[in-house]
């Protein structure tokens, strides 16, 4: 009987030839060592409850940010559960399955928070649009969840605070516990105060009720860490686009806020032609783009920052920066790899991604103070962060007030000379700005015009303060040394609609800048009339200083005026004679044309424009003018427009 069974040599054989192959080509099926990437898309994982699990984390903050601010105060709030001896993590909403939050009381001590923008006409944020649609149509139950809402909103609209109010109240109906009361902060107030003295009440509130006590640490904790790179290649590194590596250089449709186009700058004028304001036209180019849009729509650009500013940082803080850096979440479980996208330089950070212009929030001058070396400056930072009486006023005063932006509280005060990295973490990102869109895509589908105030104004500190964007826009002219300029843009989608059926008329209010959407309504009514549909009335109501100043599209008004077009072109010149004429005035002036048009022939009326005051002294023109013609009461006027604003048949795109 032979020693090996040819099923024994057989196996032998396997597993010797096994053996040698792992020998030699174990080096290549090893994996790659582990190589970060870039993309948080990577490394996503749509449960909460099961990172927070694995973390460690007993409080999630999820945000409804539109502009950056409710993301800053869920990520503030995160932070802050470490002072109380828990942990927290910020999270949107729109990453994760928000369904599972009926489990969250797997998590001992759990607590949910909310923080939760209202934007435009009471609408939630792009990120928060799934989670508002699913808790209006879900029967979820959260009994047992603990939650608490912050909204941030502003109070010159007319559905303040809605998201917010309302997470708080569908919440509370499908079963889950409020800790503590709703914050209420207003933008148009102090939105920064606001938050702070919520959060004041609010921490001790939760430590109360999970029997916690504050574990007195108040010192800051860093969230990134800094590395410098010597070596890398320069096709790595982040030069300012806002999603893809190169993604400027390499365009690739579809267009949207995390890719946007880079549109050439085809027409830039000067509209006024008179006074020491600059009122510009714009048109950018989105040929080939791919890029559609509605009149009505909102144009989103990137801006970047003065570069004067910039290099003014780096003088200050002494720092070069042209290094090559990327700060690097320490906590490595989390969605969010790196504050802005790197591996980048400081100066592409502060030109392209970080916010240097606006007044810093309280929590950038508290994590900041402990660099300030004179006693003096340390303690008046501090003071401003705290919620004392006095520290609230000091940095109303001292900062907001005075408009002071990161450069100038560094100007100010000699002594704070905090590390570049830390400055960086700190500062919030710099925003994409929204305008109404000036033209209509019947009529120009190949390009999306802007009318926008340039602005610029003195500070208490004698500084000259510019506005980001629209300086930046100022200079995009279409050639620029032989290159075309480039605005990186896309397309925000609005209810700001024309009515569906054209026989209906219309009644557009927009003074100033607030013309922009209806030279878009405007052209594709004309658009309209010209393909042979039959075109209701087209009535528009406008407002500028001067008539020889700011008649802003005077000519194209008037033209449009003569074609028929426009039915009715009235125009509200309110310092051209010794009282003010305002578009209200004209509006009651026509009231019985105005009455006709909307309660016996189905106008639709939009107002766009200045929503602090204009907005609301147009709304009163509106009631008055239903309580004088239609004969009803103050309160049945009120409710009569509220009704036309529920139908769709009074539409407002106002900005304060
Ligand atoms: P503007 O040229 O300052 O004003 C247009 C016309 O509206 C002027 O004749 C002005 O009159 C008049 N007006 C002032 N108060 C009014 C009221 N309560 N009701 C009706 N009309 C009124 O307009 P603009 O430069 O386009 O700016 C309009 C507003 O929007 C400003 O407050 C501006 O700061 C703001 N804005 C904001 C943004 C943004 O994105 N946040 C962008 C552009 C403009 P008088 O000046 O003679 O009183």
């Amino acid at each position: 009987m032979p020693f090996f069974s040819n099923l024994d040599i057989f196996l032998f054989s396997l597993i010797a030839g096994l053996l040698v192959y792992w020998l030699i080509f174990r080096k290549k099926v090893e994996p790659i060592p582990e190589f970060k990437k870039l993309d948080a898309q990577t490394t996503r994982e749509t449960s909460f409850i099961d990172k927070m699990k694995k973390t460690g984390k007993n409080i999630v903050v999820f945000y409804g940010s539109q502009t950056g601010t409710a993301e800053e105060f869920s990520n503030r709030l995160s932070k802050d559960a470490h002072r109380y001896g828990m942990k927290g993590m910020s999270a949107d909403p729109e990453e994760y399955d928000m369904s599972e939050l009926s489990r969250l009381p797997e998590i001992e001590n759990s607590l949910a928070i909310f923080c939760m923008a209202t934007y435009g006409e009471g609408d939630p944020t792009d990120n928060s649009q799934d989670f508002y649609d699913w808790l209006q149509e879900g029967d979820a139950d959260f009994t047992g969840v603990k939650y608490t809402v912050f909204a941030l909103g502003n109070k010159t609209y007319e559905h303040y605070n809605a998201m917010g109010k309302y997470v708080d109240k569908r919440l509370a109906e499908l079963g889950a516990q409020r800790i503590f009361d709703l914050g209420m902060g207003d933008d148009d107030g102090n939105l920064e105060e606001d938050f702070v003295s919520w959060r004041e009440q609010f921490w001790p509130a939760v430590c109360e009720h999970f029997g916690v006590e504050a574990t007195g640490e108040e010192s800051s904790i860093r969230q990134y860490e800094l590395k410098v790179h010597s070596d890398l290649n320069m096709n790595k590194i982040y030069t300012g686009e806002v999603g893809r590596l190169k993604s400027f250089e390499n365009q690739k449709p579809p267009f949207d806020s995390k890719n946007p186009f880079l549109a050439p700058v085809s027409v830039n004028r000067k509209l006024n032609k008179a006074g020491d304001r600059h009122l510009m036209h714009l048109e950018l180019d989105i040929t080939g783009s791919k890029i559609r849009y509605e009149s009505g729509d909102h144009v989103a650009v990137y801006p970047i920052n003065d570069s004067v500013i910039v290099s003014r940082i780096g003088e200050v803080l002494g720092v070069d920066l042209d290094t090559v850096i990327s700060l690097n979440n320490l906590d490595e479980e989390s969605n969010k790899k790196h504050p802005f996208p790197c591996p980048s330089t400081y100066r592409t950070a502060l030109t392209h991604y970080l916010d240097i212009t606006n007044p810093p929030r309280t929590n950038v001058l508290y994590e900041l103070a402990q660099y300030a070396t004179e006693p003096k400056e340390q303690e008046n930072m501090r003071k401003m962060a705290s919620s004392s009486p006095e520290g609230k006023a000091l940095y109303q005063s001292w900062v907001l007030d005075s408009c002071r932006n990161i450069l100038a509280i560094l100007e100010d005060l000699p002594s704070l000379r905090p590390p570049i990295d830390h400055l960086c973490e700190l500062l919030p990102r710099l925003q994409a700005r929204y305008y109404s869109i000036a033209s209509s895509s019947k009529v120009h589908p190949n390009s999306i015009h802007i009318c926008a105030v340039v602005v610029e104004y003195e500070t208490k500190t004698g500084r000259v303060n510019k506005g980001v964007a629209t300086n930046w826009l100022k200079s995009k002219m279409p050639t620029d040394n032989g290159h075309k300029a480039t605005v990186p843009m896309y397309i925000r989608k609005s209810q700001f609609r024309l009515p569906f059926k054209s026989t209906n008329p219309v009644i557009m209010v927009g003074p100033g800048t607030g013309i922009a959407p209806f030279m878009g309504f405007v052209q594709e009514r004309g658009w309209l009339k010209e393909q042979g549909k039959e075109v209701g009335e087209t009535v528009l109501y406008y407002g500028c200083r001067h008539k020889n100043e700011d008649f802003l599209y005077q000519e194209e008004l008037e033209e449009f005026e003569k074609t028929g077009v426009l039915t009715a072109l009235n125009v509200a010149f309110s310092r051209d004679q010794a009282e003010k004429v305002y578009v209200q005035h004209l509006l009651k002036k026509s009231k019985e044309a105005v009455w006709r048009l909307v309660h016996t022939d189905n106008a639709h009326i939009y107002i766009c424009g200045d929503a602090r005051n204009m907005a609301r002294d147009v709304q009163n023109a509106f009631y008055e003018i239903a309580e004088e013609l239609g004969g009803l009461s103050r309160a049945q006027a009120v409710d009569y427009i509220k009704k036309l604003m529920t139908k769709g048949r009074y539409s407002q795109d106002v900005w304060s």
